[in-house]
């Protein structure tokens, strides 16, 4: 391998890092590697850590999408935050999470470090996927100990309401959209500059006389890309400004960090959204219908126990926001034409005779009734 070759490599298995994403494994990351339907999926279930998944973007910048949708982190009551929620779409199972139980009225401080993080009276309440996302479970928090206790359920309910709401999902994917438009347009000519135009001037014309016109290029397309980047990030998260500067500066002298500029936009778009509102407005009809009939399934009945604490207010808590958001879901289900009851049913299974029980969370079929589903953490079986 020539020099050249090598050089090429190199940048190339740096630029293929720059397209992994460590996604909280909280998170629903609705991707299309290559363009079309988005489709939801969780992290990669080995692939990453306890707190963290792999998630792969699409290597073409033109093409594909990848929004991640942070689900609650917290059981909230109008007397509780209980850092634990029952509920996951991820075959790998929940989360870990940190099943703190804090008081409204016990709350004396709340802090946002900026990594995630949400610290009640000075310690670590709940690591959130995205600091948006603890930034909005700390003023969910603060609100919420803020008013009487008899005035927490109308704000519980708005803000779950708020959050199965389509319109909303809808509204900030186009602002993001709209926003990084011209951004992948200049990452897409950074991209055909630095993988086909560059080796093409260099094979021909030899490393010595491409060098100059290719990085004179290099450098105009690096600042075209940090000053879209800079200007997209102003739109959509004005606050954070040193963010916005330092992720600039760096774009200008590393390539496949702007080559990937859309990327680092899109987290946080879908923040403070229920993943099933986002897959209403993202997915097709098929897969939304798929999703929304795994997301009711284990809202339903979710994996055992249900529960990792035997304390009743932890217990209260997690069974309350349970019922809450399952009954978010399938009122988000019916405005949009799809009955929760025909969705969950098992329909295949009765063409089987053999099957006489099923899992109700899984559906699996069973040919005895007296077991229990040990994918689903031992749920008791349902007759057919
Ligand atoms: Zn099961």
């Amino acid at each position: 391998m020539s020099d050249n070759e090598a050089l090429l490599t190199l940048f190339a298995l740096l630029y293929a890092l720059e397209c992994c994403v460590w996604l909280g494994r909280d998170c629903v990351v609705f991707g299309a590697a290559w363009g079309g339907d988005l489709r939801p999926a969780a992290p990669h279930a080995v692939l990453g850590n306890r707190r963290l998944g792999l998630v792969i973007g699409s290597p073409l910048p033109p093409l594909g999408e990848l929004l991640p949708c942070p689900a609650s982190p917290v059981s909230l009551t109008r007397m509780a935050a209980y850092a634990y929620v029952p509920l996951t779409t991820d075959p790998a199972g929940r989360p870990p999470q940190s099943e703190r139980l804090v008081l409204l009225d016990r709350i004396e401080s709340l802090a946002t470090p900026g990594s995630g993080e949400v610290r009640v009276n000075g310690e670590v309440f709940v690591r959130t996927a995205t600091p948006g996302a603890a930034a909005g479970v700390a003023e969910m928090l603060e609100r919420l100990r803020s008013l009487p206790e008899a005035g927490r359920e109308r704000v519980l309910d708005e803000a779950t309401a708020a959050a199965f709401e389509p319109a909303r999902v809808s509204g900030r994917v186009e602002a993001w959209r709209r926003a990084v438009a011209p951004l992948r347009i200049a990452a897409c000519a950074l991209f055909v500059h630095l993988f086909l135009a560059t080796p093409w001037l260099v094979f021909h014309r030899g490393l010595e006389r491409a060098a100059v016109p290719a990085l004179a290029v290099l450098a105009v397309l690096e600042v075209l890309v940090a000053g879209l980047f800079y200007r997209a990030h102003a739109k959509l998260r004005s606050p954070a400004k040193w963010e916005r500067v330092l992720l600039s500066l760096a774009m200008c002298v590393y390539p496949p960090l702007a080559l990937r500029a859309h990327d680092r936009l899109a987290i946080g778009v879908l923040d403070g959204c229920a993943p099933l509102a986002a897959a209403s407005v993202l997915c097709s009809a098929g897969t939304f219908r798929e999703y929304a009939r795994r997301a009711l399934l284990d809202a339903r009945h979710p994996r055992l126990p249900a529960c990792p604490s035997e304390d009743a207010a932890c217990r209260a808590a997690s069974e309350e926001a349970r019922r809450r958001t399952c009954a978010a879901m399938e009122a988000l289900l019916r405005r949009l034409g799809l009955d929760p009851d025909e969705l969950t049913r098992p329909a295949e299974r009765a063409t089987d005779p053999s099957v006489l029980a099923y899992c109700p969370r899984c559906q699996a079929g069973y040919t005895m009734r007296d077991a229990t589903c040990a994918d689903c953490g031992g749920m008791p079986l349902q007759a057919r």
